[in-house]
């Protein structure tokens, strides 16, 4: 019997290329993202220089990269990933995060890291899911990149459902939620999640990244609410 061809994740065709996911025709057709601000990654006038918004209260990354807006397809591949246990979706999506990236360090110059960590769960819900999704996008980045990672974050209390907590309240509700178990100084840190909505949590871990003497950190994810 012949075996199963790899199929396009989105048009059902058969890939030339397997570990791609999905096809150029596909790739290409991704909906395009409005002109996003560099340093906080929401909608701007330019995508060179930091919005109103960030010279006021700068983020405390220094840049930002996503794939998409937080809408279909992205949307439904983060879902199928996170609650639905697809996790053959991971080498794909974190090939469009590379993708991305190598398209933000050719336009804006974006150093390269030296170290990728991902967003960690707290241990009683990764037991309950069995994986961390932002670790599962940040070993096969890891490893194209020639990076150390993705450990070395821990969450060190569980924190309340962020959906349920306003801006202010979700910054508040992540202070103090996070431990470094590895050096950082010096380093230029990618911090991958799947979803960035307030950026209170990769605004937390990255203040302890610069705190203990980080070079710089970038935000990658998949989704970017707009
Ligand atoms: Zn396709
Ligand atoms: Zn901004």
């Amino acid at each position: 019997m012949l075996p199963m061809p790899a199929l396009c994740w989105l048009c059902r065709l058969p890939l030339r290329i397997a570990a791609h996911g999905l096809c150029s025709v596909c790739l290409r057709a991704l909906p395009p993202l409005p002109v996003l601000c560099p340093r906080c990654g929401l909608p701007a006038g330019s995508a060179e220089v930091a919005c109103g918004r960030c010279l006021g209260a700068p983020p405390r990354w220094q840049a930002l990269v996503c794939v998409s807006g937080y809408h279909p397809p992205l949307r439904r591949w983060v879902h199928q990933l996170k609650f639905y246990r697809i996790t053959a979706l991971r080498v794909m999506l974190a090939r469009l995060l590379l993708l991305s990236w190598l398209d933000a360090r050719r336009t804006r110059g974006l150093v390269r890291p030296d170290l990728l960590l991902s967003v960690p769960l707290h241990k009683i819900r990764a037991c309950q899911r069995g994986y961390n999704q932002a670790a599962l996008l940040a070993q096969p980045l890891a490893r194209w990149l020639g990076c150390d990672g993705p450990d070395g974050v821990r969450r060190s209390r569980h924190a309340t459902p962020q959906h349920r907590l306003d801006a202010s309240q979700r910054r508040r509700s992540v202070r103090g939620a996070f431990r470094l178990e590895i050096a950082v100084r010096g380093r230029h840190i990618a911090l991958i999640d799947d979803v960035v909505t307030t950026g209170s949590t990769v605004g937390e871990i990255s203040r302890i990244f610069l705190a203990q003497g980080a070079a710089s950190v970038q935000i990658w994810c998949l989704c970017r609410t707009l």
